[in-house]
């Protein structure tokens, strides 16, 4: 089985999965247990899988509607998210900028409700269809009905994502006209800083993104477009995070931990310097890769598997590692902040 992480794992049975229709015929067999992989980049596998495994491979982009406020767009479940993101900008349909570079597909985004710099896709979708592989019909969901929430979703609440009851085929965006862009994370904003000061040099003719592909659609005033964002995006993440295709990882390998505000505040008092993020319930969101990081593990391996040096949130297989590695290193590291800050740490991919 092709994952990011790369580790060893093969499955008794696999199918190639291009239409909702071929979903539908394999529904009701309950003869094996079924698995579906999109890009396998929150992924891990600690063994061979004795099950049918559904490689997702439905294509298709398109503009669906269009009213006085928003564009609708449906993409296939194998599309590439990455590549859909690109191709909605240069449509010049703002929106899904900041969610830039982030792996995987298009059918996996909504599971794990998947973020970055101040988005959610939960935020852009507006409907999902998906097939009962009990039934064979195909299902519509709304964007109520998939219960959006901080990295997760319906399909993680009911356990739908872990044994392929129900398989997204298709989803559709909606993407507001009235953008606006989200600039309220600091790392995203010093990269947005740092590109004007450097283009103020520049003479105006020679500014790359004045007009970005000649849409004018996603400048709001006179602040960044949203190919800027998408680019500083990519720039930002290019150079924080390891490329599956050169140092195989998951992506971010644990949550990040959301805490009562009392223990928060013992923290910051016992560790100054703590980031602390508020939530709208009172709650106070951690970054796991801080503490992480101050547990002594950021760049520290164990055996072929490490925490990568240049964040600490992402685990990397540094050459032939297998599932059983990966399982020590995650429990010492989750031992280890517990240990010091007396708070779980909860991993973010499935294990298979
Ligand atoms: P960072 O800037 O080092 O910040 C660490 C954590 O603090 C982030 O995970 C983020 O939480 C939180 N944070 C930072 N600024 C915040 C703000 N203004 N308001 C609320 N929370 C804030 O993070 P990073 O590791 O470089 O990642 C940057 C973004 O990319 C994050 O949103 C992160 O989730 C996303 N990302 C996702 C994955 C993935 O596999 N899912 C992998 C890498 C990065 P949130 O995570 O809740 O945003």
């Amino acid at each position: 089985m092709r994952t990011t992480l790369r580790l060893p794992g093969r499955a008794a049975l696999h199918a190639e999965i291009h239409t909702s229709t071929q979903l539908a015929m394999l529904a009701g067999n309950h003869r094996w247990r079924r698995f579906v992989l999109g890009a396998g980049s929150n992924l891990v596998l600690t063994g061979d899988f004795d099950g049918l495994l559904l490689q997702m491979a439905i294509r298709g982009r398109e503009l669906i509607g269009e009213d006085d406020d928003a564009w609708y767009v449906r993409a296939g479940a194998g599309e590439n998210w990455h590549q859909l993101v690109l191709w909605t900008l240069a449509q010049g349909w703002p929106g899904l900028e900041n969610l830039a570079l982030i792996p995987g597909t298009v059918g996996a985004a909504p599971i794990q409700n998947i973020g970055a710099y101040g988005l959610e896709v939960g935020e852009r979708l507006h409907a999902l269809e998906a097939i009962d592989m009990q039934t064979g019909r195909t299902l519509r969901l709304a964007h109520a009905d998939c219960r959006f929430a901080y990295r997760d979703s319906v399909f993680k609440q009911e356990g739908w994502h872990l044994d392929g009851q129900r398989v997204i085929t298709r989803v559709t965006f909606r993407l507001p006209k009235a953008w606006q862009p989200l600039l309220g994370y600091s790392d995203l904003a010093t990269e947005l800083e740092g590109q004007r000061s450097s283009d103020a040099n520049d003479s105006p003719n020679t500014r790359p993104d004045s007009h970005p592909n000649g849409h004018p659609q996603g400048q709001a005033d006179s602040q960044a477009t949203a190919w800027q964002i998408a680019e500083a995006v990519i720039r930002v993440r290019s150079r924080k995070l390891p490329d599956p295709a050169t140092l195989p990882n998951a992506g971010s390998f644990f949550h990040n931990p959301v805490v009562g505000a009392s223990l928060a505040e013992q923290l910051a008092i016992a560790h100054p310097g703590l980031p602390r993020y508020p939530q709208p319930d009172g709650r106070i969101k951690l970054a796991a890769g801080w503490l992480i990081e101050r547990s002594g593990w950021k760049g520290r391996d164990l055996g072929r598997v490490g925490m990568y040096e240049k964040q600490a949130l992402v685990l990397v297989n540094r050459g032939a590692a297998c599932g059983a590695e990966v399982m020590a290193l995650a429990q010492a590291v989750q031992a280890d902040v517990r240990e010091r800050f007396a708070v779980e740490l909860l991993p973010e991919p499935v294990f298979l």
